[in-house]
Parts: C-alpha cells; sequence; structure tokens
C-alpha cells in the first residue's frame, strides 16, 4: 500500500522590521522591511513535524531582550503579540506540542529556533554542525538554554516519504531545508538559505557566515525546485508570505 502523502501547513509567527539591506546584499542601507516570520507543519501518515519555530514567547514583553547588548543595533526590530508564539498557533489549529513527533530546526537564530523553549520534551531534529556551534556555557543564547533531547542529522534525511531534509550550510554551519512533495506539488522551504524572491532572482544572496558555501547551497536548491518542479517558499519575503494561507489550510 502506498504511503499516504504529506501535506503542509503554514503558521504565521509574527515579523521583524529589518534594514532590507540586511537581506539582499549589495542594498544600501535605510529602507525598512517588514520581514514575516513563518513555521510550517508537515503531515505525513501518522507522524506531524513542525519546522522551524518562530521567536522566543519573552519578546512579547521584552522585544530588547534579543539584544541587550546592542549587537544588533537598531538593524532588528522583533514584533511580537502573543497569539504569534508557536504554542499559541498551534492551539488556533487545535493542536498542542505533545501533538508534534519532532520538531525540526532549520537553523538555531532566535527567529528560526526561538520557541524551542516552549517545546523543551520534544524531539529536536538539527544538523550536528549546527549543534557543534552552539556549545553548552555561558555564550548560548537564552532561547537555546533548555533541556533537548537532539537527533543530529548530517547531510540529507528522509523524515518520511516525500518529506526531505536538505543539508544546505551557509548562513550557518548547519543550515538545513525542507522538500515536501505532497500529492498536488512540491515545496520546497529555503529557510534563511534564501530570504526573500529578490535573493533567488537576483542572484544577490542574504547573510552568509560562509558567503562560498551559502553559494553553493542556493544553486542546489535551484537544481532540487527544478527537477520536483517545486514551488519556492522563501523565509522573510512578505509578498509571498501575504499569499500564503495558514492553518487549518492544509497544502497538498
Ligand atoms: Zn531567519
Amino acid at each position: 500500500m502506498a504511503a499516504a502523502s504529506p501535506r503542509l501547513g503554514v503558521l504565521f509567527l509574527g515579523a521583524c522590521l529589518v534594514d532590507r539591506s540586511q537581506l539582499v546584499r549589495g542594498l544600501s542601507p535605510g529602507v525598512w522591511w517588514r520581514a514575516p516570520i513563518l513555521g510550517f507543519l508537515v503531515r505525513a501518515g501518522d507522524a506531524l513535524f513542525l519546522f522551524d519555530t518562530g521567536m522566543p514567547r519573552r519578546l512579547v514583553a521584552e522585544p530588547l531582550a534579543l539584544d541587550p547588548e546592542g549587537r544588533y543595533g537598531d538593524e532588528i526590530v522583533p514584533v511580537m503579540r502573543p497569539r504569534d508564539a508557536v504554542l499559541a498557533r498551534l492551539a488556533e489549529a487545535g493542536l498542542h506540542a505533545a501533538d508534534l513527533d519532532a520538531v525540526v530546526t532549520s537553523h538555531w537564530h532566535f527567529d528560526h529556533a526561538g520557541g524551542l523553549a516552549d517545546l523543551a520534551d520534544r524531539l529536536v531534529v538539527v544538523q550536528r554542525a549546527e549543534a557543534e556551534a552552539h556549545p553548552p556555557g555561558p555564550g548560548l543564547p537564552f532561547w537555546l538554554e533548555g533541556e533537548h533531547r537532539l537527533s543530529l542529522v548530517e547531510g540529507d534525511r528522509e523524515l518520511a516519504p516525500g518529506v526531505t531534509l536538505l543539508s544546505t550550510p551557509g548562513h550557518t554551519p548547519g543550515h538545513q531545508s525542507l522538500l515536501v512533495e505532497t500529492a498536488t506539488g512540491a515545496y520546497l522551504l529555503t529557510s534563511d538559505a534564501v530570504y526573500t524572491r529578490e535573493n533567488w532572482e537576483s542572484d544577490r544572496p542574504g547573510a552568509m557566515v560562509d558567503p562560498d558555501q551559502g553559494r553553493r547551497s542556493v544553486a542546489r536548491l535551484r537544481q532540487v525546485a527544478a527537477e520536483a518542479k517545486a514551488t519556492v517558499v522563501f523565509s522573510h519575503d512578505r509578498l509571498q508570505a501575504a499569499s500564503l494561507s495558514p492553518v487549518p489550510h492544509w497544502y497538498g
């Protein structure tokens, strides 16, 4: 018997105001952009996965908690309401943390792994290189302080039929993307390998700790997207996000 095709759900998890020059290399600074923060649910057979968790809930009450030392300057301003927290969005969809078989993190920046504190007892799937870039100790960001059971991935991994993690380092050492092949079409969730359509179409990348690696990852995503005829879903593209329907709508 063929396994049922996966289905994809979108969660809106708030936004950040960012200078557009942070998102598209080569632009002059001085223009603000409202970058949506997204999470995704993937139903595959009996399993339910969350891909990325949004920002730490603490930012609702303390928007400056992210940056007590002014590390980001005024370049990133989180905009988070109580309903933008991952647990609140799950609840709107009639779901609880306990319903998640695993929380898959593209990487451990605050806007993707910030909800981990509220998902403390869930299995967290992450690339080994990303986990190793965040060793326990004084430098660990507060959203990573909780205890987590980790499933460490090296390279690509099929999570379920039609649900494939793709190693796409460059933005961070262990960045990964997700390909979801539903019955009605494939979706390639790039996460921060590609912030916006402008990055994708102009060949001007976003922020990369390793630009060469990042370029290779984008090239790889282009190939995967072409082969799978996938709809490419960017991480922080407000125009594209405005066209997406959140859960309870399911794609596929
Ligand atoms: Zn991001």
